[in-house]
């Protein structure tokens, strides 16, 4: 592993930092407190820049803006085309500065520099596209009706929409959450990531000079527990919309539920499986394990962080798995032959570390990194544990929960939660870093029953060639997505979301539209009578 942090030679491709205020009804505005707060580059844990601290006060300020947009503005009033064309015009814009925008999340968020403009920020343009897209293919049904009556449905903007997003892909979070509210013609208002604030309030301004109108888009940047819970609390939001942790989307959903109702939808943690069924090459497979264990630093709440490998080529693959991350570049995410950048800020790593620690304590192997690397900055070392256990039971538990011990019962089922005090913490716990687990398993029962083991549901793998197991486990499998002999591979138009304490609700297709919208039936009866 070669390791260069915040190295100098980078200068050129570090941005200036023109955008540092709150985005209220198309201004750049001081906070109403007038406090600031320091955004920090994890390369050389130095600061970056001062942003405008918004509070409460600024969250109301925000939202009287986007209620005013959504109630007499014209972005809701205008045809579903003309809303469009104005979409495309901020995909233009987005484009034409994709190198200052990357550059942005590198600096803030510790991302590939190259990954970012190759691939990751172009994914996120093509939501952008997708959306500006479908903004003119939002209509509803007419309806015959019993008693002589005929009905049609009329899918309007649910309203005024908090977005509260993660640091993992500021740019494609911001972008992915704005651009299904915009074609459906809500109003909105962000808030990014106090470790991730300044692609945000860029991409605010392209919105400006692309011809959205002042008020559909605000950005305020700010704390979770200040700014974000003012969002979560609100009288006045519609529909809040949260990418986080699954503790912070209780939080956001409880108070929801105790202000104002307003609609929730929460993509959250995971601790996604990889199912490696021994029938594969082993070579291709671990390519497959490495995108999943190691993309973004593992700060990916898809990444598959426990590979369960049948035995008849565990050993085979844990060898290779190791050997072939040994070889993984960690350095300066502006460097072009880097492969993982540093962790987003100090809490994350100190957070990593201390599982690393807890995966050694109870047992597991390590079998590569393990350790912080660097003189400065937040970068450790892609790290794999094999011999990872974890206790699961195949007798009508239908979910395993790691947080509490309960029985709940619905309709029709019974749900048992188990406490795992006996699991390793790395096999059921979102470590949200480069640490991988690799677990042994003989069956395809075995091999469902650990995957599903946990309390997350949001994204799994299989890796065979044999399609009856395919297309058996991925039935088998509580989670939002699943990728067969691939990893990672996302699309616009195909849905994504959680199962279990991932969440609910879609992000992406037209499943990521309808969130935004409510649906209002018109009722008249055919003739007199
Ligand atoms: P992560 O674990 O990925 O940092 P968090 O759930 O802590 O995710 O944060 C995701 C987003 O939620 C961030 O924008 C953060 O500021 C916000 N947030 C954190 N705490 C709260 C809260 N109590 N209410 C609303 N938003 C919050």
């Amino acid at each position: 592993q070669v390791h260069n942090n915040g190295n100098s030679k980078y200068s050129d491709k570090i941005p200036k930092i023109k955008f540092t205020k709150l985005f209220i009804n198309g201004e750049f505005v001081d906070s109403v407190s007038g406090k600031t707060f320091e955004t920090i580059d994890p390369r050389t844990e130095e600061v970056i820049a001062n942003i405008a601290e918004g509070d409460k006060e600024d969250v109301d300020l925000a939202v009287k803006a986007a209620r005013e947009a959504f109630d007499h503005g014209p972005w809701p009033r205008m045809s579903g085309s003309e809303r469009g064309r104005i979409m495309m015009k901020f995909l233009q814009l987005v484009e034409e500065n994709i190198e200052e925008l990357a550059a942005l999340d590198s600096l803030d968020a510790g991302k590939l520099f190259e990954l970012g403009k190759a691939a990751e920020i172009p994914f996120a343009f093509s939501v952008l596209r997708y959306y500006a897209g479908a903004a003119d293919k939002i209509h509803g049904k007419t309806l015959r009706m019993a008693n002589q009556l005929q009905g049609h449905t009329l899918h309007e903007p649910v309203g005024v929409v908090g977005h509260i997003i993660p640091w993992n892909f500021p740019i494609g979070m911001f972008l992915m959450k704005t651009s299904p509210a915009l074609a459906a013609g809500c109003t909105m208002l962000v808030k990014p990531a106090e470790q991730s604030p300044l692609s945000a309030l860029y991409l605010a301004h392209l919105a400006k000079l692309a011809g959205i109108p002042d008020g559909v888009i605000n950005v305020v940047t700010g704390f979770g527990e200040t700014a974000g819970a003012a969002i979560s609390s609100h009288m006045d939001i519609d529909c809040v919309s949260f990418t986080g942790s699954t503790e912070v989307g209780r939080v956001v959903m409880q108070a929801a539920a105790t202000s104002n109702l307003k609609a929730v939808s929460l993509e959250l943690g995971g601790k996604a499986p990889l199912i490696v069924f021994d029938d594969v090459d082993v070579d291709s497979t671990i390519n497959i394990a490495l995108k999943g264990g190691f993309a973004n630093k593992g700060e990916y709440c898809v990444c598959s962080s426990r590979i369960l490998v049948q035995e008849g080529i565990y050993d085979e693959f844990v060898t290779k798995f190791a050997l072939y991350a040994k070889g993984m570049i960690v350095g300066d995410p502006f460097d072009p032959s880097t492969h993982q950048g540093p962790q987003v800020d100090k809490q994350q790593y100190e957070k990593v570390l201390s599982y690393i620690e807890h995966g050694k304590r109870q047992g597991a192997t390590l079998l590569t990194g393990g350790k912080p690397c660097g003189e400065k900055g937040y970068y450790i070392e892609p790290t794999i544990f094999s011999d990872v256990t974890v206790v699961y039971t195949f007798a009508y538990v239908t979910h395993i929960c790691c947080i509490s011990s309960t029985l709940l019962c619905t309709n029709n089922h019974v749900y048992v939660f188990v406490c795992l005090q006996d699991d390793m913490l790395i096999a059921t716990d979102e470590i949200f870093g480069p640490v991988v687990s690799v677990i042994k398993f003989k069956t395809i029962e075995e091999a469902i029953a650990k995957a599903n083991s946990t309390c997350y549901g949001l994204a799994a793998g299989i890796a065979t060639n044999d399609l009856n197991i395919a297309n058996t486990v991925s039935r088998s499998l509580r989670a939002g997505i699943i990728w067969i002999n691939c990893y990672l591979a996302f699309d616009a138009s195909c849905p994504y979301g959680g199962y279990k304490m991932s969440g609910f609700g879609r992000e992406f297709g037209m499943e990521g539209l309808y969130k935004y919208l409510q649906v209002k039936s018109v009722v008249t009866p055919l003739h007199n009578s």
